[in-house]
């Protein structure tokens, strides 16, 4: 992952399998401990302090515990969601009111509960970056093993041109909170009561208020567009397999660079050849005299068809290696082999000529050694 965020679990000292109470135990711990408010010592203790209730607030919650354990911090960024496809896809419609759907994706705070402590009004103003965001991808059998340029659409926001990303024109100080972006608050917890910043909801932390408010972007100074980008996926790729799209995941706050994008891949089967990691395996079907007699035959392979010489006494499962002839991965840099897997198809239906045929060849021995000595165990049963 690009974020160098900490390891949730590392974050409370618990083991990845910590069960709900030894999590929540360790949480109410590490919170005494680093309360900004009753551990005045410790010039970090605020930044550990939201550290804390950060991993907290994923690791008690089932559900984004499991998202976390899967895909890491890009699995439960806060606001987006990003999975399933476009970030913003749930919020089309006209009713939802545009400051929530902001808040959630370029203030970063929705921790819950938690977020009142310190720092949020602070961080309203400070350069934050954007979350990652995750998309899955299908490709085609072909498309993954072969590289391809894969157009994406995708829901970004910039910053609105009207209004140059500002959300109004003729600005002022807000005269709520002097500039300040922040409002300061009394507040009691379970901890005790403690005096808490929150973000101006006059000016929404900008320190600022508009005479005239922009119409394009509803005040926000951010409109939602939706663009196509051609990423370059290169040969090789497998399910499940990711490509980082640098600045295309949510945007920052006050300037501060956007996420990035992580696309994960599905890749669909073929309908002959089949893909282990980058190995490929295909099944030769062979009649019985090519099985007994040997044959040349054309077989299939990712870089076009070879021509092969099959040897005599083929069984059904036999299989031949050729090297080489897997997928040239260019993701791993890797190489993989081919494999013919043999199998003898038995007519069902026979004319007249060789059915005859076959009477003649069954009164000739055909017996095997294997079948040889399961006649006389059979023998020996009785
Ligand atoms: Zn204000
Ligand atoms: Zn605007």
């Amino acid at each position: 992952m690009a974020s160098d965020k900490k390891d949730y679990y590392e974050v409370l000292g618990v083991e990845r399998s910590a069960s709900d109470a030894e999590i929540k135990s360790a949480f109410r711990k590490l919170a005494k401990k680093y309360h900004p408010d009753l551990n005045k010592d410790d010039p970090n203790a605020a930044e550990k302090f939201k550290e804390v209730e950060e991993a907290y607030s994923i690791l008690s919650d089932e559900s984004k515990r499991k998202m976390y354990d899967q895909y890491g911090h890009a699995g439960v960024n806060q606001g987006a969601s990003g999975f399933g496809g476009s970030g913003f896809g749930n919020f089309g419609g006209v009713d939802v009111d545009l400051g929530d759907i902001f808040d959630s994706f370029f203030g970063g705070d929705s921790m819950g509960g938690f977020s009142s402590f310190g720092g949020r009004g602070q961080s309203r103003n400070r350069k934050t970056r954007g979350s990652d965001t995750i998309m899955r991808i299908k490709l085609s059998f072909d498309e993954a093993v072969y590289g391809c340029d894969k157009k994406i659409k995708l829901d970004v926001v910039e910053d609105c041109e009207e209004c140059d990303g500002e959300g109004g024109f003729d600005s002022k100080t807000c005269p709520d909170c002097n500039g300040a972006g922040v409002i300061i608050q009394e507040q009691r917890t379970i901890l005790g009561t403690f005096q808490s910043k929150s973000t101006c909801p006059r000016c929404h932390g900008s320190g600022k208020t508009f005479k005239r408010s922009c119409n394009n972007c509803h005040g926000q100074g951010k409109v939602r567009k939706t663009k196509t980008i051609t990423v370059s996926v290169p040969a090789g790729i497998n399910t499940s397999d990711r490509l980082r799209v640098s600045g295309k995941g949510n945007p920052g706050t006050n300037g501060g660079e956007n996420g990035d994008l992580y696309l994960e891949f599905i890749v669909e089967d073929h309908e002959y050849f089949i893909r282990k990691d980058d190995d490929i395996y295909i099944e030769i079907p062979l009649t019985i005299t090519e099985a007994t007699l040997g044959a040349k035959k054309t077989i299939p392979t990712l870089y076009g068809n070879l021509k092969l010489n099959i040897s005599s006494g083929i069984q059904t499962g036999d299989k031949e290696k050729i090297r080489g002839k897997g997928v040239d991965n260019k993701y791993r840099g890797h190489k993989g082999d081919m494999y013919l897997v043999y199998k003898v198809y038995i007519p069902k239906k026979l004319s007249r000529e060789q059915k005859e045929l076959f009477n003649k060849l069954n009164s000739t021995n055909l017996e095997t050694s294997e079948i040889h000595d399961f006649d006389r165990f059979v023998k020996q049963n009785g």
